[in-house]
């Protein structure tokens, strides 16, 4: 582990003073919002009723002071300890935790607080969802924090999250996300797109060399010397109404982001690495959600060990399993757990009462689905040899491949712990195995995606010179 340590100082003259808590007013929003001339209608300028949908709108309940980060503070992080390898400057950033969340509910309150971050440089975003039971992401709050006030958005309430799309897409706005895949899915589900620009501040701790795959929680404690509550993480967010301590723990997720980020934004600067963080984040964009079916069969362990019927019926099957479990929207295992599916692969049942002996394949299942997964089974018993799938490669690489990607994994970690870095951060597996089973093929060794960028002119250059060499 690296050698930050980051302690809280005190505001000068602060601790004379009494808490300032800011508590936002609604109306006085509303009264900001005309004097702009953006007059928006409606009946939310009552508060204390009722809305639309029969929950009570109590005022007091949508905005209220965020007691744990009530206070400005200074956070000064430095670096300690002389083993570290590049200089680096100690950064003193002064940060100002936000003292406020609101609870939007309505869609009036939602185009309110859309108004509120246009132009905005930066936003913290994160959301919580709930998936244990659905194929599909149920999506229970959006977090929104602009450094001023944290705005959690609930989606059920609110209906239509399509106004979001501009915040999203806004160009100027930096979209600030820890450990952003999951919350790019949900996104991408409820949105059809993806917000950009993004900066997943998990990527930029890894580049920053304050260490890789980092949580959230440990990361805000390490830089930001505060200690967030545990406990909420296994919540049911789709519960209404939220309770007090889920909107606390919300909140706290994109209050603290962004000074996190602006910690680490200054130390990534300092080694001119900002813009490889900026790359890192923008590459997470490139993941798709909607699988193909017919390649869903590739992420089920085991398929190796299968002869060519036998692979056919896993591909069938999984293919099966990745559309029924969309469409009965249910996590792939509630619809046909693997072991099961690749016992029916190994064992190919033609009849109903071979079914029953199949261990794992309970008579509830087997009324539901043993009928299809014989239609199924049927099928690929009646394919012709010519019609199989070819057999998943078990080759061994030849010694110079594997000799050559020893080589190159030597390289990187040389490298990385010049440069103080994780070496799974400067290059990860796949591009290394591909680079050295080069060696083999007719093709002169080219660079894998995943070592251009910033990566190019740091490593890849230096190990495709390695593989060019190997071939010699
Ligand atoms: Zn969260």
């Amino acid at each position: 582990m690296s050698a930050l340590s980051a302690r809280r100082v005190p505001t000068p003259g602060a601790s004379e003073k009494p808490l300032k808590i800011k508590v936002f007013r609604q109306e006085r929003r509303d009264l900001d919002v005309r004097e702009k001339g953006r007059a928006i209608q409606g009946n939310e300028s009552t508060h204390g009723g009722s809305s639309q949908d029969g929950t009570v709108d109590d005022p007091n309940r949508a905005l209220r002071p965020y007691p744990a980060a009530s206070r400005p503070r200074r956070i000064e992080i430095r670096r300690g300890g002389s083993e570290s390898p590049p200089p680096r400057a100690t950064i003193a950033a002064t940060v100002t935790l936000s003292t406020s969340f609101e609870l939007v509910a309505r869609p009036a309150d939602l185009a309110r607080a859309i108004v509120r971050w246009r132009g905005a440089p930066v936003l913290a975003i994160d959301t919580e969802f709930v998936r244990e039971r659905t194929f599909f992401p149920r999506l229970g709050l959006i977090q929104v924090g602009d450094g001023t006030l944290a705005t959690l958005i609930d989606p059920v309430a609110v209906g239509d999250l399509s106004p979001l799309s501009e915040v999203l897409d806004a160009p100027g706005t930096l979209k600030v996300i820890h450990s952003a895949s999951q919350d790019l899915e949900i996104f991408f589900r409820a949105l059809g797109r993806f917000p950009q620009p993004i900066l997943d501040t998990q990527e930029a701790a890894a580049l920053a060399g304050v260490g890789a795959g980092l949580g959230f929680g440990r990361l805000v404690s390490e830089r930001l010397g505060v200690e967030l509550a545990k406990g909420e993480t296994r919540t049911d967010w789709m519960a209404r109404p939220l309770t007090e301590a889920q909107l606390t723990y919300a909140a706290a997720d994109v209050v603290y982001l962004l000074p996190l980020y602006e910690s680490l934004r200054a130390e990534l600067e300092a080694q001119g690495r900002w813009e490889w963080a900026l790359e890192d984040s923008a590459a997470l964009l490139e993941a798709t959600f909607d699988e193909d079916p017919e390649e869903a069969y590739r992420r089920i362990k085991g398929a190796g060990r299968f002869e060519r019927r036998g692979l056919a019926a896993v591909h069938a099957l999984a293919a099966w399993r990745e559309r029924e479990a969309r469409r009965r929207d249910l996590p792939r295992n509630m619809v046909l757990k693997e072991e099961l599916l690749l016992e029916l692969a190994k064992r190919l049942p033609k009849e109903p009462a071979e079914l029953g002996k199949i261990p794992g394949a309970h008579p509830g299942l087997i009324a539901r689905d043993g009928e299809r997964w014989l239609a199924i089974l049927r099928e690929v018993a009646a394919l012709p040899e010519s019609a199989l799938p070819p057999l998943v490669e078990r080759k061994k690489p030849a010694p110079a491949v594997d000799a050559l990607e020893e080589k190159l994994r030597q390289h990187v970690r040389q490298r990385a712990a010049e440069i103080g870095l994780a070496p799974e951060v400067l290059a990860s597996r796949r591009p290394l195995t591909a680079l050295s089973r080069s060696v083999e093929s007719a093709e002169p060794p080219h660079l894998p995606r995943e070592l251009l960028g910033w990566r190019q002119a740091v490593i890849g250059e230096e190990l495709l010179a390695l593989a060019r060499a190997a071939r010699s």
